[in-house]
């Protein structure tokens, strides 16, 4: 099976609505690719303004997070059915940045992923080893626990839509990207996961990207790999060059 790329920007905490309005515009020409599905996971508060000015173009607007609950006293929180009536199709769930500074665990990881189903969302699920972890040579141990905990209860028919974003921790917005072959064989270690979880054909579908440092230098490399469809990419999403990495096959 030919899966289709993804390519996805996480923005972070960066860009103010009208920031953000003329990033939309300056990557729009830049972003086409019908190979590639293309995502701009936006903050929240951007979601909106991204969405109209994203209108006739192939960019997709997403989330960087939202909530596992349906309304109600969570101040401060954004609901699916926010995401929902926005337009959105995407959510990051589970960021190693949430899981440091927020306190996400792999079971309120595992709580979102399931809502994000349940209201039609794909939700882009983040796991990864700190270097501790690396060094200590349990990454892979590691990772097929958050895997497991982040899929309890999601079926093999929502599995096969999911995307899966490998990000080591050590790569992340620090210039140092994992070799194309420590990411294959961590992406190729998740599918296997899966693939036991469920079966071939659940494995076969599922999406896995790779993040950490991805830039227009490295993308093309990566993304030749076999088990790696694709990329979910910090800082170089905010610029042109991102362009470059959604245009790595031509
Ligand atoms: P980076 O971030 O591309 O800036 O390393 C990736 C991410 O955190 O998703």
């Amino acid at each position: 099976m030919m899966r289709k790329k993804i390519i996805a920007g996480n923005w972070k905490m960066n860009k103010t609505p009208s920031e953000a309005v003329a990033l939309v515009e300056t990557l729009k020409p830049l972003v086409a690719n019908d190979d590639v599905d293309v995502v701009f996971c936006v903050p929240a508060i951007d979601i909106i303004p991204c969405m109209e000015a994203a209108k006739g173009s192939n960019i997709n607007i997403g989330a960087e997070n939202m909530y596992f609950e349906e309304s109600g006293a969570y101040t401060g929180e954004i609901s699916p059915a926010m995401l929902t009536d926005a337009g959105v199709k995407y959510v990051v769930l589970g960021h190693s940045e949430r899981r440091e500074y927020f306190a996400e665990t792999d079971e309120t990881v595992n709580r979102k992923v399931l809502k994000a189903f349940e209201h039609g969302i794909t939700p882009i699920v983040c796991c990864g080893e700190s270097l501790t972890q690396r060094k200590q040579g349990i990454y892979i141990e590691w990772i097929r626990m958050q895997i497991k905990i982040a899929f309890q209860n999601v079926t093999a028919d929502q599995a096969k839509t999911a995307v899966i974003a490998y990000e080591p921790i050590w790569a992340i917005g620090t210039g140092e990207t994992a070799t194309a072959d420590q990411a294959e064989e961590v992406c190729g270690a998740i599918r296997q996961c899966i693939r036991e979880i469920y079966d071939e054909a659940t494995a076969e579908a599922i999406r896995i990207q790779y993040g950490g440092s991805v830039n227009a230098g490295n993308a093309a490399e990566l993304f030749a790999k076999p088990d790696i469809d694709g990329g979910l990419v910090g800082g170089a999403s905010l610029k042109p060059d991102f362009g470059k990495i959604v245009n790595y096959n031509k």
